[in-house]
């Protein structure tokens, strides 16, 4: 029986990604030998991230070769089970990778959450609801009263940090493309105003929504926005960068934004931080997500494409803005 992969083709450095950056390849399926098992990919998950592993900028994770599986989360159904670690019929999430089926030790990978559909471990319990809380309580550091400000809300990781910051007792404020996404953050996700930076004027509607500055700023977007973000910081403000997405594609990066000098005059902190350097705590923000989900404090939403030889064009889908919520892609029954 055959099984297929999606192969790296070519580094998408400073370029918008393209078909030919992905080769999809058959090959034999593998048998799983003593202490692994066989997995078959039921949905993998996709992160901007993913285009900074295959240009090979990213320093925190291992470089990608030409002809490496392109890397990724997903979530997979044991078929064959050699290791006390991985149950026979069970469905984990982990390091899938682009694949219809692959060989483990079991390494890396979790059971999904009991009570939730199994797609909630790649968003609100994955490395998205994971990147939100941490970036949000542990850079952010919000109090009751304050009010936050996030680019990219409508965002999987955006839409869960404005969640979590009503749930610390902040107002807060979303900056979205376009008028649905900004009505969805109103309507579902529990933001009090959307900004609509596609069509509206971001500073002018800042100024009238915080005349006082922010003092939570989360950052998934670098570039103008962080900018203009920067020029509405209150005192002692807390600039929380997460991602950058509006570089991503670009060559040449842009000079720095011209309002840093607020930090100054605003004596405000900026820091950025990668999610795995939590890895520890997962387990249990894990719990904690989960709870809020139960509870009703948290919605999120799932974008499912389907079909394997998809994979590449549901990436795009983060660098155009069409997904709306988590991106995944369903590959299997
Ligand atoms: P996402 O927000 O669900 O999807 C990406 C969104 O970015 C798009 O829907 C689009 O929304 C927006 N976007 C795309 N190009 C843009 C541009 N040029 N200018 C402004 N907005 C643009 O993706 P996600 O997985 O939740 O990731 C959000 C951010 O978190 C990314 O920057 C990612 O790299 C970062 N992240 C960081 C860590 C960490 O450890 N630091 C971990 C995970 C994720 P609009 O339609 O609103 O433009």
């Amino acid at each position: 029986m055959k099984t297929r992969r999606w192969l790296l083709n070519d580094h998408p450095r400073g370029r918008p990604l393209k078909d030919g950056d992905f080769l999809l390849v058959a090959t034999d399926l593998p048998e799983p030998g003593p202490g692994e098992a066989l997995l078959q990919t039921l949905w993998l998950g996709f992160d901007p991230a993913q285009k900074g592993w295959a240009e090979n900028v990213a320093d925190y994770v291992a470089p990608m070769a030409i002809g490496d599986v392109m890397r990724g989360s997903g979530i997979a159904r044991v078929l064959k089970s050699n290791t006390p670690r991985l149950q026979e019929g069970a469905l984990y999430a982990g390091m899938t990778c682009w694949t219809e089926h692959l060989i483990t030790d079991g390494q890396g990978f979790e059971a999904v959450h009991p009570d939730l559909p199994p797609t909630a471990m790649l968003s609100v319990l994955g490395t998205t609801g994971l990147t939100a809380w941490c970036g949000l309580f542990k850079l952010g550091e919000p109090k009751p009263g304050d009010t936050v400000l996030v680019s990219g809300a409508a965002g999987a990781t955006g839409s869960t940090v404005g969640q979590l910051a009503k749930v610390a007792g902040c107002r807060t404020i979303g900056i979205a493309g376009g008028a649905e996404k900004c009505r969805w953050l109103v309507e579902e996700a529990g933001y009090d105003a959307a900004i609509d930076y596609k069509n509206e004027d971001l500073r002018a509607r800042l100024k009238a929504l915080a005349p006082h500055g922010v003092d939570v700023v989360f950052d998934n977007v670098g570039g103008r926005i962080l900018n203009d973000m920067l020029g509405h910081i209150a005192t002692g403000a807390r600039i929380v960068i997460c991602g950058g997405i509006s570089r991503y594609e670009t060559g040449t990066m842009p000079a720095g934004p011209e309002n840093y000098f607020n930090l100054v005059f605003r004596r405000a902190t900026m820091r950025g931080f990668i999610v795995l350097d939590w890895a520890s705590e997962f387990p249990g923000l894990r719990q904690r997500l989960a709870g809020l989900v139960k509870d009703g404090r948290l919605v999120f939403r799932v974008d499912e494409q389907i079909g394997f030889e998809n994979a590449p064009k549901t990436l795009m889908r983060l660098f155009s803005g069409a997904n709306r919520g988590k991106q995944v892609l369903k590959v299997a029954d």
